[in-house]
């Protein structure tokens, strides 16, 4: 049915922010490969299955999607929107040209500063590896912008137990997180997916 879910809302391009749609918006940050669409679809499915939504988009990596900003929206089924997603792709990492590049950071900047529907950034970094400069200058943007931030770590079915904590201590400390950060999710096994959700709900206030 075309009547809720999660639905592709716009992709855009040359500095345009997505179109308003009224709801509290998530954006999502992370250099490629972090595992940022694995983990969109998840909480996707994971939330038709606690809301009773059928699944539609699923959040792929289109032609150009490097240099857009990307809205996802949740819809109940009485087609009104819940819960906005924005895929911010590349910001502060883009292995791009110097021109897209300065597009794709412009943009970025401007949606995380003047966005009033922004409620919540994540930032998503690899389990196994240690933060980069990259990681800390955009998270202190963030700071900097005012945005709430969660750090988020992906893929942890791709580590051991015993190296886990030492790799959290590293990625607290490279960042200097509070206690409880950051988050662990695998997308694979959907460990911490459900911890994640809720904090998405709570920053959102659904
Ligand atoms: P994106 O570029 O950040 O959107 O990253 P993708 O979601 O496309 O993931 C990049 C690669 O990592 C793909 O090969 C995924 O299958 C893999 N991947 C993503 N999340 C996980 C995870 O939680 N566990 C494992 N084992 N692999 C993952």
């Amino acid at each position: 049915s075309a009547s809720s879910g999660m639905k592709f809302v716009a992709s855009v391009l040359d500095r345009q922010l997505p179109p308003r749609i009224g709801v509290p918006e998530i954006a999502f940050l992370g250099r490629s490969n972090v595992g940022k669409s694995s983990l969109l679809n998840r909480l996707s499915s994971f939330s038709r299955k606690q809301a009773g939504f059928n699944d539609e988009a699923r959040v792929g990596k289109t032609p150009g999607a490097t240099a857009s900003v990307n809205l996802y929206a949740f819809y109940n089924k009485k087609e009104k929107p819940l819960l906005g997603f924005v895929d911010l792709p590349g910001f502060g990492y883009a292995k791009l040209s110097k021109d897209i590049k300065e597009s794709v950071q412009q943009t970025a900047e401007r949606y995380l500063d003047t966005r009033r529907e922004l409620v919540l950034g994540i930032l998503l970094v690899d389990i196994r590896r240690v933060p980069t400069e990259d990681d800390r200058i955009v998270l202190a943007a963030l700071y900097d912008m005012g945005v709430p931030i969660v750090v988020v770590a992906t893929k942890v079915d791709k580590i051991s137990s015993n190296s886990l904590e030492r790799q959290l201590l590293d990625i607290r400390n490279g960042l200097g997180l509070p206690e409880g950060q950051p988050l662990c999710v695998s997308s694979v096994t959907g460990e911490g997916t459900k911890q994640l959700w809720n904090v998405i709900m709570e920053g959102a206030e659904i």
